[in-house]
């Protein structure tokens, strides 16, 4: 299964993704843990993006790109993924695009968890209360869902008009999402 889960900051997609890649068998590709896995180790990349990621905004499209085409070229991606995070935006939906074709592949499902806003600032802010993240500040979370909504609400347009795209309900407790995720997923396979 090759999935892109796609929702605001606070969703809830790392969670889920986690949960369903466990459950697939297929690798949890999040540009996120990336970019902050290369901060934690402080390597040339992660030095690179930091301030970008303290700020909330997007790192550029070149590096971000470049560092999902080297993922999905490892071995444990070439018969599914799940990416999380990732394409954000028009550009990057055209260069996964051209990375996928390039290998004869095709995207199963666009997985878009729908959340509204006030629940979401709401979940961030206890979030920071205990992850330790950096860009868990309000005014930062503030920053993100506008940035999403700009940059990234569009794409669902783009992937609805190729009728890919399977809206999930994400408010509720972990598990009834979870389902909700499993149930159509099952559907696409059984379609
Ligand atoms: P969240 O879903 O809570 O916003 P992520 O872990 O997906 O968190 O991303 C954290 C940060 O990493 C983003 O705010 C951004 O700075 C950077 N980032 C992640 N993915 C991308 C991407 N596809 N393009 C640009 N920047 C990204």
């Amino acid at each position: 299964m090759r999935l892109i889960i796609l929702g605001p900051p606070g969703a809830g997609k790392g969670t889920q993704a986690e949960r369903i890649t466990e459950s697939r068998g297929v690798p949890h590709i999040s540009t996120g843990d990336i970019f902050r896995d290369n901060i934690r180790r402080e390597t040339p990349l992660g030095k690179q993006v930091k301030g970008i990621l303290d700020a909330g905004g997007y790192v550029t499209d070149e590096i971000t790109n470049q560092i999902v085409a080297d993922r999905l070229a490892e071995d444990d991606a070439q018969s599914g993924f799940l990416l999380d995070g990732y394409p954000r935006t028009v550009i990057q939906v055209e260069a996964l695009d051209a990375l996928l074709s390039g290998w004869g592949h095709q995207l199963d499902a666009v997985l878009e968890l729908q959340v509204d806003e006030q629940e979401l600032v709401a979940r961030l802010v206890k979030r920071a209360e205990t992850s330790g993240r950096t860009d868990d500040t309000e005014d930062v979370i503030r920053e993100r869902q506008r940035i999403y909504r700009e940059e990234t609400a569009p794409l669902v347009r783009i992937y609805s008009e190729r009728n890919v795209v399977v809206p999930i309900d994400g408010v509720g407790d972990l598990d009834q999402v979870t389902a909700r995720i499993s149930a159509a997923l099952d559907g696409l396979t059984s379609a």
